[in-house]
């Protein structure tokens, strides 16, 4: 957004340490939405982008498009209804059985009809999928190997609140065996572009190994989404969403997310997020070269089918260095240390001839000094003509950048690259 013509002010709210350089930073809750409106029209804001996922599910494109003082704001919504694809699993699932687009069989239970959930887990077969239905910080799904996790798992969410109320409602489902990848579409009610689509590895250690983290690195474009396997994508899931929404009368203009799996050449639904994801953006928004305000706006008039979109056949590759300990207890405020990459000139923006780029995520400005302020803590984009080359120059960045306990994962793209 900062690189367009059409965007003469940022704010970012919270922000971190990186956008403090290409904006001003705002210190509100994103959730309290009074405090969103105070800053908008004391700013005078004219478009609205939700990063997360939460503020949509809590309404705050509808509570724009209520306001007299918001209403012509540009916002990159769902509405809340729309946001239900992520936040509720039961919704969604419901949703892609009405309109038939693939996906595991499920059955959904709550405390209503916990005992023939119980009947329904012991004649299933193994493995079989547990998610909690709502919201639950990447954390609301278990796969388990026997029965005995499965209905432990299942009286746990149900009976003792395992994940608050977020779980009191559990989908059952069957296990899909296959190769996963995300593919990412903006909507405007009527139409939609359909992005770069990038692979995500979100296990902690190489090999894919350990548990499960927030994403450790991500590649765009995937090598197996061929042109015939994309175009499966096309007609059997993103056209019947984009249908099914305009059938059911849902406000949506905005990101989807498809999370997909590849089952024997097919592709199905595992989820949908209503927004973009962390550190699939890293390496999509790089490839895209179109000027992402400009398809905002024509999102807001629902003119999205007279854009082209523009993507750089280049390679993309992000690694995230995370704090030592991540995904379980780290520390937080150590010092970054940014060497040469100090100098705002060390790295140019990615062009046609590649180039890479540093996200933060999880930083803050402390006494004029970046420092750690999460556990994902920071990514970095390399683009270049293969993905060797890609993901080389991503580690050359990182070899730059040190925390006390830096970790990254020096395996991502490893199953297509030699
Ligand atoms: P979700 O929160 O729905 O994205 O699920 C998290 C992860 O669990 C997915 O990225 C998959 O790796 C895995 N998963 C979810 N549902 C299934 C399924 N039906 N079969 C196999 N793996 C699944």
């Amino acid at each position: 957004m900062k690189q367009s013509a059409l965007c003469s002010q940022l704010f970012v709210a919270p922000g971190n340490a990186g956008t403090a350089e290409l904006g001003e930073n705002i210190d509100i809750n994103i959730n309290d939405f009074i405090a969103v409106k105070e800053v908008c029209i004391s700013k005078n804001i004219e478009m609205v982008v939700v990063g997360p996922e939460e503020p949509l599910v809590n309404g705050i494109y509808d509570f724009f498009k209520k306001d007299e003082a918001l209403k012509n704001i540009v916002i990159t919504g769902p509405s809340s209804t729309g946001a239900q694809l992520e936040g509720s699993k039961a919704f969604a699932k419901k949703f892609l059985q009405k309109h038939q687009i693939p996906t595991a069989r499920y059955r959904e239970f709550n405390t209503t009809n916990y005992k023939e959930g119980i009947d329904y887990i012991q004649d299933h077969p193994l493995p079989i999928v547990l998610k909690a239905d709502g919201l639950a910080a990447g954390k609301g799904v278990i796969i388990c190997n026997n029965y005995a996790e499965a209905l432990n798992e299942f009286e746990l969410m149900i009976n003792q609140s395992k994940f608050g109320n977020a779980g009191k409602k559990v989908v059952v489902e069957e296990f899909l065996d296959g190769i996963e990848l995300s593919v990412f579409v903006l909507a405007d009610g009527k139409n939609y572009v359909l992005l770069p689509e990038a692979k995500d590895y979100k296990k902690i250690g190489e090999g894919d190994k350990g548990p499960n983290t927030g994403g450790m690195g991500a590649i765009s474009p995937v090598p197996f989404a061929t042109e015939h396997f994309m175009q499966k994508v096309v007609e059997r899931i993103i056209e019947p969403t984009i249908q099914g929404l305009q059938n059911d009368g849902i406000d949506y203009k905005g990101f989807i997310f498809f999370g997909l799996i590849k089952v024997n050449e097919e592709p199905m639904v595992i989820e949908y997020n209503c927004r973009m994801g962390d550190p699939e953006t890293e390496v999509v928004l790089p490839r895209l070269k179109n000027d992402l305000v400009e398809l905002f706006i024509a999102m807001d008039r629902q003119t999205l089918d007279q854009e082209e979109i523009i993507i750089d056949a280049n390679n993309a590759a992000t690694i995230v260095a995370v704090s030592g300990g991540y995904p379980g207890e780290y520390e937080k405020g150590l010092p970054i240390d940014f060497g040469y990459l100090e100098n705002p000139e060390a790295i140019k923006h990615i062009d046609a001839d590649g180039g890479a780029m540093v996200f933060h995520a999880g930083t803050k400005v402390q006494n004029e000094e970046a420092v750690t302020n999460g556990g994902r803590v920071l990514a970095v984009s390399g683009v270049a003509g293969t993905l060797g080359d890609a993901i080389e120059l991503s580690k050359f960045i990182l070899e730059e950048i040190h925390f006390d306990k830096m970790y990254y994962r020096g395996d991502i793209g490893y199953e297509f690259v030699d």
